[in-house]
């Protein structure tokens, strides 16, 4: 058998992963890919089922203390319109997003430290006491006790993207951090019991299938409960301007194979890819995610949270953006969940099936 198949093989008897194994599946070329995509399409039907998840997301603040390079929300962004909703503007996005029909809200924003603990402990306990929806949160990195604080207020999920395991890579595109605090607040997010979402952007300058490979590692050591992957998009207003983009189909082989070894986690059908191509998301949706994340940030912000260009769902209302996803859902005979969507532990390969020879 090819070094490929014999890999894509022992993925799907359950063996754990190793770079080398990740660097040739992600190596895959013409059939190849086919038989990849169809692997990990298998391997998400039987771990997380057809049923996509919506997640409703509110970006209620483009502030950001940090700087980096690839983000237009970067602080030295000074182009850009900065905006804060007030409670009654979040809680009013939330209303709509339970009206909808959503079952989980994902509060969004830069790391704005002007939003105290207490003030996002309460917006969590008010979501939670008005519509039992669960909550997720994306506000970067802060201290354990602050994580603490919003875990016992309610908050379910917490998604914080690693975006590069290679630590060189992160230490020049986020001169604020390090990969060590990352890494660090990801453990307390666990070790206080949230859903814990992690994931990378693909095609970064200077990143290659090794340290690619490095971040299915992490994501699988990490167990995270959900993987936002995506591709690296040039932002005009960033020193990343000129930089190529992302290509669409070495995102779609990162997702494919952390489907392949996370075979519980939600992954979504990023914005990102949206972005990239038009059916980018249909194209997700086929080869590992079930997660799509619409949009529900008021209007008149949505153009002004742009952590690279020209996002799929900046321009169309909400009503219409769920219209278009449940036709495509359709035509992919793919059911709306119901339920929360909560992550399960992986236990187990997924044995051979006759799709998966390459
Ligand atoms: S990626 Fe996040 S932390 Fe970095 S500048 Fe953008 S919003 Fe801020």
């Amino acid at each position: 058998m090819e070094r490929f198949s014999a890999v894509l093989q022992s993925v799907l008897e359950g063996k754990k992963p190793d770079r080398e194994d990740i660097v040739t599946l992600l190596s895959a070329r013409g059939n190849q890919v086919a038989a990849l995509f169809r692997a990990a399409d298998h391997v998400r039907r039987a771990g997380v089922g057809d049923a996509v998840h919506l997640r409703a997301i509110i970006e209620f603040s483009n502030y950001c203390r940090n700087n980096c390079l690839y983000c237009g929300l970067r602080r030295d962004n000074r182009r850009l319109p900065r905006y804060r909703l007030a409670e009654k503007e979040i809680m009013s996005s939330v209303d709509k997003a339970a009206a909808m029909g959503f079952r989980t809200v994902v509060l969004q924003s830069g790391e704005d430290l002007l939003y105290s603990a207490s003030y996002i402990a309460g917006l969590v306990e008010q979501i939670k006491r008005r519509h039992g929806l669960a909550v997720t949160l994306s506000l970067g990195e802060r201290s354990r006790e602050e994580y603490r604080i919003w875990r016992e207020a309610g908050a379910d999920r917490y998604l914080l993207k690693h975006e590069t395991a290679d630590e060189k890579l992160y230490q020049y595109l986020k001169p604020d951090s390090s990969l060590q605090i990352r890494l660090q607040c990801l453990y307390w997010l666990k070790e206080l019991g949230y859903q814990t979402g992690s994931g990378n952007m693909v095609g970064l300058p200077g990143q290659n299938l090794d340290s690619l490979a490095v971040d299915i590692i992490l994501m699988r050591n990490l167990d995270v409960d959900m993987a936002g992957i995506g591709p690296f998009l040039p932002h005009p207003a960033t020193p990343l301007k000129d930089a190529e983009p992302g290509s669409l189909e070495l995102t779609l082989k990162i997702l494919a194979v952390t489907r392949l070894y996370l075979p519980q986690a939600h992954l979504p059908a990023t914005t990102a890819l949206g972005t990239l191509a038009p059916d980018g998301r249909k194209m997700a949706l086929s080869c590992g995610a079930n997660v799509i994340m619409p949009n529900l940030t008021p209007a008149g912000m949505r153009d002004k949270y742009l952590i690279y260009p020209q996002k799929a769902d900046i321009i169309e209302e909400p009503h219409q953006a769920l219209d278009k996803i449940k036709a495509l859902l359709a035509e992919l005979a793919r059911p709306v969940a119901r339920d929360y969507g909560r992550a399960k532990i992986f236990s187990g390969g997924y044995g051979s099936h006759d799709n998966c020879k390459g």
